[in-house]
């Protein structure tokens, strides 16, 4: 029995730690590289599972050497991969990513594989009795994710929408959301208000509200993040930290999220192990390996 369902996908990260991005057609010598976990949604349940949660991983993998990898990487953190399809007709995916050192800002070219080929029979919603949140992001095939928020609802559990990456969402959506995660560029994208201060987090939340979705939770980066239902208004600054990798600090977010609404903690408390979560998870190189365990974060 799980606590917490994630659905999503497992890539095999490569990064590339170095003095900048490379620009288009340049060469330049990197100093450090990392082979690990990553995806959206492993990230998330590896960050849940670290904090102590209990989590099931739903996904697909390629019949090959990474999904071996993913296997064993996701088993080791004590996930449950029984719903993990494997399927011998397509790869398992992989990113490749560069980082600056410097900044821990990066450059990330995806390739999901199997995942993008996962279908609504392929789910078997059951799954979902046992559960009392579900968490996923926009990286499985639309329909499938609009149909597993709909039985996670049925199921009377808590849904989290990251909506990563951004792409277009039916009204059908969002009434079935019950927290919304956007970062900066997301929001953007989905109110058309860029977002450079909290006046402006507030304008994106209500137009987030007025569209259906109860809770709004607009990461900002090194700034913190922004929260809102329509009533109660929270704004915390990001973690001090000397951040050097900030890939999967949004995912890192969404776990402790996760982890902190399964354990019934206040909106105010979830926020505030979400936002320690993510900016500990900035101070490691790579996406999934660099989630913090519990211990951690005292
Ligand atoms: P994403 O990774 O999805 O783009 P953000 O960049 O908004 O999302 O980061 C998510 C969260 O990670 C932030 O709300 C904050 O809690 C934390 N975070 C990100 N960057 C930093 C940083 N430089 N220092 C401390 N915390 C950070």
């Amino acid at each position: 029995m799980s606590d917490i369902t994630v659905l999503g996908i497992f890539v095999a990260d490569i990064s590339f730690s170095g003095n900048k991005l490379p620009s288009t057609g340049e060469t330049i010598l990197g100093d450090s590289y990392n082979v690990g976990p990553g995806g959206k949604g492993c990230n998330q349940a590896i960050a849940i599972s670290r904090l102590g949660g209990k989590v099931n991983f739903i996904s697909k993998l390629g019949d090959d050497d990474y999904g071996k990898l993913a296997i064993n990487k996701l088993k080791k953190d004590n996930i449950d991969t029984s719903n993990i399809i494997i399927s011998n007709k397509h790869k398992t995916g992989v990113a490749g990513i560069h980082v600056d050192r410097n900044t821990g800002k990066n450059a990330i070219t995806v390739v999901r594989g199997a995942p993008s080929s996962l279908t609504i029979n392929e789910i078997d919603t059951n799954l979902f009795k046992q559960s009392k949140i579900f968490l996923t992001q926009l990286e499985i095939p639309i329909e499938v994710t609009l149909h597993c928020l709909k039985a996670a609802k049925e199921y009377g559990l808590i849904n989290i929408l990251n909506p990563a990456p951004a792409c277009k969402l039916s009204n059908d959506f969002f009434k079935l959301v019950d927290y919304f995660t956007p970062n900066e560029t997301e929001a953007e994208f989905y109110t058309g208000i860029k977002i450079t201060n909290e006046k402006e987090a507030k304008l994106a939340a209500a137009k987030l509200i007025d569209l259906g979705i109860k809770k709004i939770i607009i990461t900002l980066g090194e700034k913190g993040l922004f929260y809102s239902d329509g009533k109660e208004e929270i704004f915390l600054k990001a973690t001090s930290v000397k951040a050097i990798d900030t890939t999967g600090a949004g995912d890192a977010f969404n776990g402790g999220l996760a982890f902190g609404l399964s354990k019934k903690k206040s909106i105010k408390e979830c926020l505030e192990l979400a936002n320690k979560v993510a900016g500990l998870s900035t101070t490691k190189l790579g996406a999934g390996d660099a989630m913090p365990y519990i211990k951690d974060l005292s």
